[in-house]
């Protein structure tokens, strides 16, 4: 049986949303079509996994466990009995699911919600890399389609990725790492690399070539307009109370104007961490500043929601329960991708 922790009661969502007033609204406006989810994820032992990104009333059909990053949330999907999984994310998050859980029915709300990292590359791209660096392993950032995971050594969350960047480095006995596709997260590991002492040298989409991988909404981030929120909202830098903090896919010089910089669940773990931090800013996607704002709602939490991500946006109830209805669409990988892919991202989870 599914456990039944893992579906939330309609009381259970409505008093997370009861702090957020607009939040609340919605939940109120929608009450019939989310109790229609709610059922028919029981009745079907649905596992329903929510990314960081979803917009508050798609994120709370999750449990606490099954609320989270891509990885984590692929990995929680293994620890589970569910039959099906119904992956709330872009494409290559659901794609993620499917290769760890390949004896599941793998299913996303909306096929085409895809995401501006995975859409430039294709695996001739990383066997052209492979060509001009021999010998220099592939580290894969898990924003990426399963054919570019199955053509790299090792996968990376941002979470892990310069750890995983040094293990492959030392493991393959070369100074030289080729990371994809994120151009902008590239530039950064290499000055965390460079302050860290280390010599080891990245070669990336942009770096040396005109490819340029990004992410559509992290690019949008300036210093000049964390600057301003900075002072518009009393931001001070190394504040005590407050903190402006900064996802790797900005460019280096919005991480310079940071207080932290990680992914998002080293944002989420900041949070919780600093309770004397009264006034946040979050250079991400708008929707986990809102979602994080349910969970402390003694955080003043500072949103620019002209930084969305569309992809993301597609994701909305109403194509949750059409899924959940009729069980589509049902995410495949083709078994041969889907096995290499496996050992890219098992190469990473042996890390210690
Ligand atoms: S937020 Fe950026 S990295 Fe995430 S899915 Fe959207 S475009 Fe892709």
């Amino acid at each position: 049986m599914i456990e039944p922790t893992c579906i939330p009661t309609l009381e259970r969502i409505e008093s997370r949303l009861r702090s957020q007033p607009d939040q609340h609204l919605e939940f109120l406006a929608h009450r019939e079509l989310i109790e229609r989810i709610l059922e028919l994820a029981a009745r079907k032992r649905v596992l329903i996994l929510g990314h960081n990104y979803m917009a508050p009333l798609v994120y709370n059909l999750s449990g606490e466990r099954e609320r989270g990053d891509s990885l984590a949330l692929s990995r929680r999907a293994a620890q589970s009995d569910a039959p099906i999984i119904l992956f709330d994310g872009v494409l290559f998050m659901a794609e993620t699911a499917k290769i760890l859980n390949p004896e599941k029915k793998v299913l996303i709300a909306d096929p085409t919600a895809g995401c501006s990292l995975t859409e430039p590359f294709t695996a001739e791209d990383i066997r052209e890399y492979r060509g001009l660096y021999p010998g220099s392993p592939v580290v894969t950032y898990i924003n990426s389609s399963a054919e570019i995971k199955a053509e790299s050594d090792y996968i990376c969350t941002s979470a892990n990725a310069a750890r995983v960047i040094r293990h492959a480095a030392a493991e393959h006995r070369t100074r030289r790492v080729i990371f994809f596709p994120d151009s902008l997260m590239g530039a950064n590991l290499q000055q965390e690399l460079v302050r860290s002492g280390s010599d080891i040298e990245l070669e990336y989409p942009g770096r040396r070539d005109r490819r340029f991988g990004r992410c559509e909404v992290h690019e949008q981030f300036t210093a000049r307009h964390l600057r301003e929120i900075r002072l518009q909202h009393r931001l001070p830098r190394g504040g005590p109370d407050s903190a402006v903090m900064v996802h790797w896919e900005c460019p280096p010089e919005v991480l310079a104007e940071a207080d932290f910089h990680g992914s998002t669940s080293d944002m989420a773990r900041a949070v919780r961490e600093h309770p004397e931090w009264k006034r946040i800013y979050l250079a991400t996607e708008c929707e986990m500043a809102a979602n994080l704002a349910s969970e402390f709602p003694e955080v003043e939490f500072i949103r620019s929601c002209s930084f969305f991500c569309r992809h993301m946006r597609k994701i909305t109830l109403e194509k949750i329960a059409a899924s959940l209805e009729q069980e589509v669409f049902e995410v495949t990988v083709p078994e041969p991708v889907r096995h290499r892919a496996r050992l890219a991202i098992d190469r990473m989870l042996a890390i210690p």
